[in-house]
Parts: structure tokens; C-alpha cells; sequence
């Protein structure tokens, strides 16, 4: 049996599961502080004979193996969580290999190996929900330099009609401080879901993102662009994506198919914690 936690700002995901990517069993805990969450996942685990565990994780976080940090999350805002020692204390208290990347980068290897991706070497997996945020699979492997990628962050042109002033803490107005969720509810002043009649909306929310897959599209030409969280739930977001994507390309590279090309999780909201069981797979095999 394999364990997978995909944490989250709001809430952990944590499921067992064996290597063909069957969850076994799952449940959902708050996340609150380390000392709280961490005893709940604690307890889940310890009812199974697992051999590793996978972890998809909000960010920043240090992957560099090199660093004496390595599996800390770094920079966050979310109290008690900076600079915790993740890893370190699931290997502490499990004495098991643990595998350990971004939520998205775990979401990208599902894919990959299970879902819209699949028989893919690249493929790219964005989430538009709370935050932005993407992983990327280039030759068969997890993107990964001096530390994970943060395609999230990235600079967009403003829509002429657009006078919000942002909502990143650290940039204001990078693509996540203008087109995530909670940037939509203060823009707007209602939460994305009760803007289904609001076109103008969406129009704008999908110029910005085509504005970011642009750019991930030029940069690193993945084979597959898949997009999720909770903002792609929105039917009008998609349609908006491909018609503005398709202006700023100009034809200048050709796609294939939009409709192929640029898509939703084969796994649906499945596509973090069935990562993150593969993220324990690896990481047992590397031991
Ligand atoms: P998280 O990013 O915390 O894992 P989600 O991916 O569910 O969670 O994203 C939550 C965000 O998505 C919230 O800002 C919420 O308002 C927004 N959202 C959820 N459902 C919809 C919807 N149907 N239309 C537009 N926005 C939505
Ligand atoms: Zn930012």
C-alpha cells in the first residue's frame, strides 16, 4: 500500500492507494496549524501498512535535494506552516520513503501517467483556483531547476476595461493577483460561482490566462495543456481561453486542435492525490 497527501491552503487530501493508481481510501482534513493537521494525518496513516508516501504540496516549498532545507515549505503566509519541516517529520514518524513536490507538479504526473496526458512525455497542468499555480512533465520528467517552477507569477498585460489593482501579496498584479479566484470576488464583488450571467466577466478572465498559456506555450511547447481548479469549473472560462489565444498567437506558431490540445483533468479533481501516490512510487524506487 502506497499513501498520498495533496496539501492544500484550505484543506489536506490524504488517501492510500496501491501502484496501479487505485485510491483505497480517502479523507479530507482541514488545514489549520502543523501541530492540528499533521496529527490528523498522522492517525490516518497509522492504520495501514503503507511503504511510502507521496506529497503534493502548496508552495513555496525546496525541493533541491542539495539544500539543507530540503522538503521544508518555505515562504508562506499561512501561520505556523513557514519554514516547517514536512518531510523531516513524516520520516520521523513513518520511517518510510517520502516523495515530495508541488501540488501541480504531482497533478502533471497524474496526468501523465493516468489522465488527459497519457503516453505523453510533457504535458503542462495549470490550477486556477484560490491561487495560480503549474506543473510541467518536459522528457518524461518533473520540471525542475535551482527550485520548482512558479508559473503563476508571471507579468500579464492588462485588459484595457480593467482597473482592479490586484491581489498578490508580493506582486499585485501578476497573472494570480488578477485572474485566481479570490481575485475575481473582490474585482467583482461576488464569488466566481455567482457570475454565471456576467459574460464580461469571463471574457476577461480568459484574457489573461491565454495571455499565460502563450507563454508557457512559447517557452515550453508541451504536448498537452491541462487546466484545472476551482475557477475552470466555469463553462464560459475555456471557450474564452481559445478565442483569445488563438488573437494573440496571430498565427504566427500552429497548435493542433484547440479543443485537444488545451483541456480538462482526465482525473478530474482526482489528478493531485493520484500524483502524489506515484510521487511515493518513485520514491520508494529511488530508495
Ligand atoms: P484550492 O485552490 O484552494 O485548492 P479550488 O481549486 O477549489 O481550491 O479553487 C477555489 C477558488 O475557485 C475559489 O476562489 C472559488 O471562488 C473559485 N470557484 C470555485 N468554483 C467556481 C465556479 N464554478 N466558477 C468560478 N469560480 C469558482
Ligand atoms: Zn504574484
Amino acid at each position: 500500500m502506497l499513501g498520498a497527501i495533496e496539501a492544500g491552503g484550505t484543506k489536506f487530501v490524504c488517501a492510500v492507494g496501491d501502484d496501479t493508481g487505485k485510491i483505497i481510501e480517502r479523507i479530507q482534513i482541514p488545514t489549520t496549524i502543523p501541530a492540528e493537521t499533521i496529527v490528523e494525518v498522522t492517525e490516518f496513516f497509522k492504520q495501514y501498512p503503507i511503504r511510502g508516501i507521496g506529497v503534493g504540496s502548496f508552495g513555496p516549498i525546496d525541493v533541491n535535494r542539495d539544500s539543507p532545507t530540503y522538503g521544508n515549505i518555505t515562504s508562506t503566509p499561512k501561520p505556523g506552516w513557514r519554514n516547517y519541516p514536512f518531510v523531516q517529520s513524516l520520516e520521523d514518524t513513518f520511517g518510510v520513503p517520502i516523495g515530495f513536490n508541488t501540488d501541480v507538479n504531482a497533478a502533471a504526473l497524474g496526468e501523465a501517467t493516468y489522465g488527459a496526458a497519457k503516453g505523453l512525455d510533457s504535458c503542462l497542468y495549470i490550477t486556477v483556483g484560490t491561487g495560480i499555480g503549474a506543473g510541467a512533465m518536459v522528457h518524461g520528467k518533473l520540471l525542475q531547476g535551482w527550485s520548482h517552477p512558479e508559473m503563476g507569477h508571471i507579468l500579464v498585460r492588462r485588459h484595457p476595461d480593467d482597473t482592479y489593482h490586484g491581489k498578490c501579496s508580493y506582486h499585485h498584479d501578476c497573472l494570480e493577483g488578477l485572474a485566481a479566484g479570490p481575485a475575481i470576488e473582490e474585482r467583482w464583488g461576488e464569488k466566481g460561482v455567482n457570475l454565471v450571467g456576467r459574460p464580461e466577466v469571463w471574457e476577461m478572465e480568459g484574457y489573461y490566462l491565454a495571455q499565460a498559456l502563450m507563454q508557457y506555450v512559447l517557452i515550453l511547447s508541451p504536448k498537452k495543456i491541462i487546466l484545472g481548479g476551482g475557477v475552470m469549473h466555469q463553462e464560459q472560462v475555456l471557450p474564452s481561453i481559445y478565442k483569445h489565444l488563438k488573437e494573440f498567437l496571430n498565427d504566427y506558431v500552429t497548435l493542433p486542435e484547440m479543443s485537444e490540445y488545451i483541456v480538462r483533468p482526465g482525473l478530474g479533481d482526482n489528478a493531485g492525490i493520484i500524483g502524489a501516490l506515484l510521487l511515493a512510487q518513485q520514491a520508494i524506487e529511488e530508495r
